[in-house]
């Protein structure tokens, strides 16, 4: 077998020239939870392994005048406890406390949950409920993506060949619940995800955002139905039309952890509870 040889960059600037540099024989490698398993199962092969485990000040969480930043580089078992991420929104550290297990939390990192862009994954769905956006470092230039344009299909991002995540910004704090529904284990991965933040002015829902995932390809927003409780009070019966919408509009997917249809009234199901939680939640 080939040796590896494994890079270890101190800045994100430095390993995305390193991508540039070495093409398609290099791998960036974070936690290494993901990219372990694809070196093992032979599904990669790189020449060059770019680690982000040298990288200075690449996990940092902290609160700033347009919101919570957090480093690409931040452990999942890091943030699901950070004080600053449980003020600026309980739901968000809850959604990092249900991934997998505490061995799989303690290595994963944000930036490589995201990039992996594995379909059956939690927080994709909080994070585009709360209109989260990533910075990702070029060889040549910084840009921002909103996650709502992030995620394109299986394992596939919007991210180019040399660059890099290095930052989650998440705009502001709202009231917002997070849904993970697992159909074969406790700590499974999800069958479906379902993120939900919202706005109120008393009674009155201002804005409303509900992400799902898992059940679909790609975490997905339907406008329309969020447009439905703009303005409105979030009644019984509205929070039934529009988990009724999202069940009736996505399409589903069949896998291991449940068929469409099963998929269809579990979406109904979760986000009917994850939006009684975001109305009840004062
Ligand atoms: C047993 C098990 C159970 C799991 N259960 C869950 C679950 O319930 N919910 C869930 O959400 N996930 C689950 N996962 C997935 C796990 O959360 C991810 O594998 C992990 O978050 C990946 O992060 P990492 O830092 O280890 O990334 P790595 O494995 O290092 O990298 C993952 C991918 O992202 C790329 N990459 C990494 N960092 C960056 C970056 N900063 N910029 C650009 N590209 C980058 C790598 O090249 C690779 O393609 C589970 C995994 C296992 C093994």
């Amino acid at each position: 077998m080939n040796q590896i040889k494994f890079l270890e960059p101190t800045t994100f600037s430095e390993a995305s020239t390193l991508l540039a540099e070495r093409g398609d024989d290099a791998k960036v490698i974070a936690g290494g939870v993901s990219v372990t398993l694809m070196l093992q199962q032979k599904l990669i092969s790189p020449s060059i392994l770019v680690s982000l485990g040298e990288i200075v000040n690449g996990d940092f969480i902290r609160l700033e005048s347009d919101g919570l930043h957090i480093g690409a580089l931040a452990k999942l078992h890091d943030l699901e406890r950070s004080q600053i991420v449980r003020e600026f929104c309980p739901a968000l550290a809850h959604t990092f406390s249900v991934v997998g297990n505490v061995r799989v939390r303690n290595q994963a990192t944000l930036g490589g949950n995201l990039s992996a862009a594995d379909y059956a994954a939690d927080p994709p769905s909080m994070l585009m409920a709360l209109d989260a956006r990533v910075q990702v470092q070029g060889a040549e230039k910084k840009r921002e993506i909103p996650l709502d344009e992030f995620f394109l299909g299986f394992y596939t991002t919007a991210l180019e060949s040399t660059e890099i995540l290095t930052e989650v910004i998440i705009p502001k704090p709202a009231r917002a619940a997070y849904f993970k529904y697992t159909s074969i284990s406790a700590e499974g991965r999800p069958c479906v995800a379902v993120g939900v933040a919202a706005d109120f002015d008393s009674d009155l829902c201002k804005d409303l955002r509900i992400a799902v995932g898992a059940a679909v390809e790609t975490p997905q927003r339907i406008e329309s139905a969020e447009a439905m409780a703009r303005g409105q009070t979030l009644t019984d019966e509205l929070v039934a039309a529009i988990a009724n919408e999202y069940s009736l509009t996505l399409d589903p997917l069949t896998d291991v952890r449940g068929s469409a249809w099963y998929r269809r009234e579990m979406i109904r199901v979760f986000v009917q509870r994850a939006l009684e939680e975001v109305r009840n939640d004062r």
